[in-house]
This record gives structure tokens, C-alpha cells and sequence, in this order.
């Protein structure tokens, strides 16, 4: 067997071991992907809003002209350490946004959101809900790795947040996930504690906005995982009910 294959499937096994031990720690023996509709109607592409006389209707931009306008950012200190700007992935129509903080080291090595260990638990939390990777959205607050993984400065995120407020713009999701608290607590323009925020469905901009845990949080603090399972579970139920549809 090709090595490359072969640590593919250790790299896999490793992941279901993962997933199967979360899913114990969560008291969950079944998991409910059925349930949710696979396929909502996407949101109406390109027109949104009207433009500024409230005439004539404009078109939204997309998520590559927001990209492009990002390319060799310099509005902040951290392009100094950067390998890469770490935009975003997935379905640019996605019915759900996870926001995250910043990447961490992996992250701006691979110019990609969550491929780290968080990213392994975000997966398998995707996994869970009945979601992969691809139906949804995945972004940070901030696009460019803070050094030694330190907090994101208030500067910084003044910096970038415009841009992830773009970006939601663009995609229209129906409901949002914060992960941990500076994505929380920056779109909803509160400071209170993760640890009250999360579990209460907010609103940002008429959209659902669930915020919980981080998932590097949840692998320092794996007693909050059940706490996270229920915020999800309420997400997924959202889902269910369609209660996020436009
Ligand atoms: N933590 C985050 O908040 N975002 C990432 O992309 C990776 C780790």
C-alpha cells in the first residue's frame, strides 16, 4: 500500500476514534443526520439590496471581489508574520456560517480555515450535525494569524471585521454560529462571558446567530462539550424546522 494512502487511513481511523469518543462523552448513541433536509433553497443570488437613490435594485458582491480586495492586505501589524490570508471556505450559498477567532499556525501555513486540531473537532461536530465541510461556511474574525496565538488585538479586529461582515453579507446565511468568544462578542457588540452568551439564539442583522464554545476551548475544557452538543442540537433544530429560511 502506498504510504501516502496509508496515512490517509491512519489519519482517518484516528478521526472516527475521535468522532466516536465525542459522540460517548456526549451521551449521544444515534446520530440525527437524517433528519435535516438536505437540500433548503438557496438564497436568491446577486440581488439584495437597491441601490443608494432606493430606485433600482444592486448587486450583492461576492465573496472572490471581497477576496481580491483583501489580497497583500497591509491594514494591520499582523501581515508582517503572515504565510497566508486565510479567507474563508466553503459554499458560498451556505445555510449556515461557523466564525471562528484566527488562524492558528496550521491555518496560515495551509491558507485555510480550521485544519488544526480545533478544525479536527469542528469537523466531527459538522459530522454529527449531518453536515460536511463543503455545505457550509467557515471564516474567522480576523484573516491573518495573530503571532504565538495570542488573543486578537481590539485594533485588529477593527481592521478586519469589515470584511466578515462583507462576507456574511454576500453569503445571506440562515443562521450563523459563533465559535468562542471574540466572534460572539464582536458581531453582537457585547462584551459578556462566553460562558453566558453561548446556548441563547441573538440576532446579527435579522439573521440567527447561535454562539458557543470554541472548539480549541472544548478540547482544554471537554466537560463543555455537553453544554456545546446542546447549543448545536439547537442549531440543528433550526435547521429541522426551517425556522431560518428566508
Ligand atoms: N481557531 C480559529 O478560531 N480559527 C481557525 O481557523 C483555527 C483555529
Amino acid at each position: 500500500m502506498p504510504e501516502s494512502l496509508h496515512r490517509e487511513l491512519l489519519e482517518t481511523a484516528a478521526q472516527v476514534r475521535g468522532l466516536l469518543q465525542d459522540l460517548q462523552t456526549l451521551g449521544i448513541d444515534e446520530v440525527p443526520c437524517a433528519d435535516i433536509p438536505p437540500e433548503l433553497p438557496p438564497c436568491a443570488p446577486g440581488v439584495v439590496g437597491m441601490d443608494r437613490g432606493g430606485e433600482s435594485p444592486c448587486r450583492q458582491e461576492t465573496l472572490e471581489e471581497i477576496r481580491a480586495e483583501l489580497e497583500n492586505c497591509r491594514r494591520c501589524d499582523l501581515c508582517k508574520g503572515r504565510r497566508n490570508i486565510v479567507f474563508g471556505v466553503g459554499d458560498p450559498h451556505a445555510r449556515v456560517v461557523f466564525v471562528g477567532e484566527a488562524p492558528g499556525r496550521e491555518e496560515d501555513e495551509k491558507g485555510e480555515p480550521f485544519v488544526g486540531e480545533a478544525g479536527r473537532l469542528l469537523d466531527r461536530i459538522l459530522f454529527a450535525m449531518g453536515l460536511r465541510r463543503e455545505e457550509v461556511y467557515i471564516c474567522n474574525v480576523l484573516k491573518c494569524r495573530p503571532p504565538g496565538n495570542r488573543d486578537p488585538g481590539p485594533e485588529e479586529i477593527e481592521a478586519c471585521e469589515p470584511y466578515l461582515k462583507r462576507q456574511l453579507a454576500a453569503i445571506r446565511p440562515r443562521l450563523i454560529v459563533t465559535l468562542g468568544r471574540f466572534a460572539a462578542q464582536s458581531l453582537l457588540r457585547d462584551g459578556t462571558p462566553i460562558g453566558r452568551l453561548r446556548g441563547t439564539w441573538r440576532e446579527y442583522e435579522g439573521i440567527p446567530l447561535m454562539p458557543t464554545y470554541h472548539p480549541a476551548y472544548l478540547l482544554r475544557n471537554p466537560v463543555c462539550k455537553r453544554e456545546a452538543w446542546e447549543d448545536i442540537k439547537e442549531v440543528m433544530k433550526r435547521l429541522r424546522e426551517g425556522e431560518g429560511r428566508e
